[in-house]
Parts: C-alpha cells; structure tokens; sequence
C-alpha cells in the first residue's frame, strides 16, 4: 500500500497504480474510492472490501473534517489512531491511502465550495447538528474532485449522508461516479459499528445495543399502529435503559426523501434513531422496505 498525504502525491500514485504492469487491461483501471475520517473498524473495512471486489484500484483517505462538525468539543474528542489505521488497510488489502492535513483540502486563500441540499440537510442529523451536510458536502465534492473515482462507497451506517452523497454526485456535480451503499456491520450484540464506540463507559456499551433493539423492534412494529403510536412506545423503551440521556430523533421515514411518514405506510421506508449518552452521540437505522 502507498500512503500518500499531498494532492500531488495521491495523483502521481494513482497514475503509476493506473500503468503499472498488473493493472494493464484493455479497458481502463476502475478506481473505488472509500472516504473515512479514520479510527477504523470492521465496518469501515467491509467497505474497503466491496471496493475491492468491484474496482482495480482502491484508495481510501483519513480525514477528520473539520467543516462537518458543529461542536468543536466533538471534533477534539473525535477518535485518532493513524497507525493502527495505516496497519488495518493494509492487511486489508488497499491499494492507496491518502491521509491529508487540512491545508491541503482547504487551501488558505481557496475557496471551496458549499451545495445546498434542501430539506434534506435541514432535517434529522441536519435538525441536530446544524451545517453538518453542508461541511460533509464541501469535503466530498473536494475528495472527488482529487480522486476521480468511478465508483464511491458509502456506508448505510450515515443513510442521511449517503442520500446527500447521492444527490451531490447525481444532480449536483453530475459526475459519472456511481455511488454504492454498503450494509451495516454490527457488533454480535446488534449495535452498530461505530468510531465513536470507544468512548463508551462498559455500562454505556451495554445498555447502547437498545438502540438497534428499538430499531429493529418498530420494523416489525411497522403496519401494525400508527407511526405515532409505535415512535412514542419506542421512545418509552428507550428511556428504560439508564445510560440514554437524550433521544435526539426517532422516526419513521421515506427511504428517498426521509419524510416523516405518518400514515403513508407501504412504501421503501427507514426507521432511524439518534441517542445521546452523556457526550457520546450514537446513530443507526434499519430498512423497512428495500429500495
Ligand atoms: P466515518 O469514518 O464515520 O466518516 O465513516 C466512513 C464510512 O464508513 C461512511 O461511509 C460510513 O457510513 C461507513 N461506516 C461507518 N460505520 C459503519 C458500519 N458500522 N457499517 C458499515 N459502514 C460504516
């Protein structure tokens, strides 16, 4: 694996990956890009995997966003092992890593641009932590534009931000770049993988598997009351377990455009949950109704 930390560097890589004596085809070398902001776990590696198997030339960048966060607090305490980073994609399998500084993505006296997502970054995540989709907007489009890949994967884990995701390569840039979501890994217990695990206290990780629970709990529910009657009997199991100090959101949405679905039952739709324990935000959601 080539670890690069420049623009410069990560395209001279990419094209000496693109020549170089195993990858000459006839067609030209697909490049699968998985963007991370590191602290990596299986989760992040089933994606490096998926781009592996569908493309010839994987690269996944190490980037803790500045512009995504709103809470400066979050954004020092956000999860940093490079090493162990470096060590997991490699075993893996990955071909480039590109692990810039922020001046080197935000270039001082550069302005890079921010898209407008409509109700889309407004609501759920978006309600929550204003500014959000437009810092991770203004990073992807970034990292594309570095990249060039023919293929983005995006995991499940962030449906919001693989909706926006979406409609930035589709309708915004209107690049050719396909955009690929990957399942959730899970812990056994059903809790969702997540960075911000770690930062857990052993009674927090216990009692944080309710949140799948719920999740996967109102699925089966769904159909059976009305959305309302089912959110506000989620939200009582919810608050049953100690460690949950606020419930940012539980809803019941469309799959495509994450209305809240009140009676519009029968259609693709995701059951998404935001919690908080103490300091510690965690955020999963489950399929109702495949798209
Ligand atoms: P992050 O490092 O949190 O920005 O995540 C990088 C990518 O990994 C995003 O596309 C996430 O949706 C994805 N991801 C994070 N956790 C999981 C998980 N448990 N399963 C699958 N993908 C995940």
């Amino acid at each position: 694996m080539t670890t690069t930390h420049t623009v410069t560097d990560l395209q001279s890589a990419l094209s000496a990956e693109r020549t170089s004596g195993a990858r000459m085809t006839a067609s030209p070398a697909r490049i699968g890009f998985v963007p991370t902001m590191g602290a990596l776990h299986d989760g992040h590696i089933s994606l490096i995997q998926q781009a592996l198997s569908a493309c010839d030339i994987t690269v996944a960048s190490i980037f803790v966003n500045p512009t995504q966060f709103d809470d400066p607090h979050d954004l020092a305490a956000y999860p940093r092992d490079l090493h162990s980073d470096l060590g997991k994609l490699e075993r893996a399998g990955c071909h480039l890593a590109f692990i810039p500084k922020v001046e080197e993505i935000y270039p001082p006296g550069v302005e890079i641009p921010v898209y407008e997502f409509g109700n889309l970054e407004q609501i759920l995540e978006g309600a929550v932590r204003p500014g959000h989709f437009k810092g991770v907007g203004q990073v992807v489009a970034r990292l594309l534009d570095i990249v060039q890949p023919d293929e983005l994967f995006m995991g499940q884990k962030d449906y919001q931000q693989y909706l926006i995701v979406k409609k930035l390569v589709e309708e915004i840039l209107k690049m050719k770049t396909q955009v690929v979501m990957c399942a959730i890994v899970r812990e056994p217990d059903g809790l969702a993988m997540s960075s911000r695990n770690v930062r857990l206290t052993p009674q927090q990780r216990k009692d944080a598997v309710v949140l799948s629970r719920t999740l996967f709990w109102i699925k089966e529910q769904v159909g059976q009351e009305t959305p309302e009657v089912i959110k506000q009997k989620a939200r009582e199991r919810l608050n049953a377990a100690a460690s949950i100090t606020a419930i940012d959101y539980i809803e019941i949405a469309d799959a495509q455009t994450l209305d809240s679905l009140n009676a519009r039952i029968g259609r693709p739709m995701v059951v998404l949950g935001a919690i908080r324990m103490g300091d510690v935000r965690l955020i999963d959601n489950v399929m109702v109704n495949k798209l």
